[in-house]
């Protein structure tokens, strides 16, 4: 267990703004989680747990309390009948993750190479792209309950999976230590995303994860800002979901508009909302800004504050429903 004392936040987020932790512990196995907390009873300090810190907003106070690194790594398999099961440890890079169990020619998760962040985090916010959903591959968690000590292995119904949601977001006093999925060797591509149907009319090659996992990265690289050069934490929204009827009148006004029917309204790309309808692709407010080939994503660039970020989040937020009437949620996390 490496301690380090007055970090700088922005060295440990994508975003890259924030004060500094009093205390950082890099965990590199169970043990050190556990030691870590103990540290933080003695000192009788709050802790936050942080993987590479990609989907997060720290403030620019310094944060009086412990910042627990999550870095357990390690990859094992087994198998059952069809199914082969990976478990990472949470501190294992997602794409990592993701390049792995494609060289093993594992179907289930290629559709979400790419995406920032660690094993871990990956749950918490049940990452998604193209179709595809992390929850839909999680066979079970190992989970260490800080309240009671108790590390138990839980299973998929009880995260309460959702859009970009899951138990974990309301419930912060339990840490995720590893990641059990459940993946397939029968091939089963997931090809019906625009981006990928495209990439299918190419002709480029979509016929095993691997290659799969390579068309979505070259997707990403060209919507995504490349996170060594800008502030940003990918999408700050979500897509909101919104009433049949207000989808309705959305699309009389712009029939260009896309919607997709889920169980509760319209899902509608927020993307379309902030340029076509509002006029904010690029839109800049100081060092922060949309970006310009993704409205969706935020880029802070160098001399940013947290403050900064959250003023212009709130700008846009309040434009989109004062002028289009949609309640929009962040994606990006508050730290602490
Ligand atoms: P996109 O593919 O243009 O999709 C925009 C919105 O339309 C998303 O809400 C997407 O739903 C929905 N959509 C598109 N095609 C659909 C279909 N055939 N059926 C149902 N819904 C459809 O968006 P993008 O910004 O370029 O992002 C590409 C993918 O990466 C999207 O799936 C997006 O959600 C995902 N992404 C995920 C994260 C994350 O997990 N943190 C961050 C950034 C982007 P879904 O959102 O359900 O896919």
């Amino acid at each position: 267990m490496t301690v380090r004392e007055h970090v700088p936040l922005a060295s440990l987020t994508t975003l890259r703004v924030g004060g500094t932790a009093r205390f950082v512990i890099e965990c590199l196995s169970e043990n050190d989680v556990v030691d870590a907390l103990a540290f933080s009873t003695e000192r009788m300090l709050p802790w936050r747990v942080l993987g590479e810190g990609s989907n997060v907003l720290a403030r620019d106070e310094p944060y009086e309390g412990v910042i627990l690194l999550m870095r357990n790594e390690g990859i094992e398999a087994s198998t059952e009948g069809d199914h082969v099961f990976l478990t990472a440890g949470a501190g294992v890079s997602w794409d990592t993750f993701v390049r792995e169990a494609a060289a093993r020619e594992l179907w289930g998760i290629e559709n979400l190479a790419g995406i920032p962040g660690t094993v871990g985090a990956a749950p918490v916010q049940n990452i998604g792209a193209y179709g595809a959903e992390v929850k839909d591959t999680i066979h079970t968690l190992r989970v260490l309950d800080t309240r009671t000590g108790e590390i138990s292995v839980l299973t998929n119904e009880a995260c309460e999976f959702g859009y970009r949601d899951s138990a974990f977001k309301r419930d912060s006093g339990r840490i995720i230590l590893s990641v059990t999925f459940a993946l397939s060797e029968t091939p089963a591509p997931s090809l019906s995303y625009k981006d990928l149907t495209s990439a299918a009319e190419r002709g480029e090659d979509l016929s095993t994860p691997h290659a799969i996992g390579e068309v979505v990265r070259a997707i990403r690289a060209l919507k995504f800002p490349d996170l060594s050069c800008v502030g940003t934490a990918g999408s700050f929204f979500k897509n909101p979901t919104v009433s049949v009827e207000t989808y309705e009148s959305l699309k009389a006004r712009n029939p260009a508009i896309p919607g997709f029917l889920n169980e509760t309204g319209v899902k509608i790309p927020l993307a379309f909302v902030l340029d076509k309808v509002l006029g904010l692709r690029g839109y800049t407010q100081g060092a922060v800004s949309l970006y310009d080939a993704q409205p969706l994503v935020l880029v802070a660039r160098n001399g940013a504050t947290a403050h900064d970020i959250d003023t212009f989040a709130n700008a846009i937020a309040a434009r989109v429903q004062d002028e289009v009437g949609i309640v929009i949620e962040r994606e990006v996390q508050k730290l602490p």
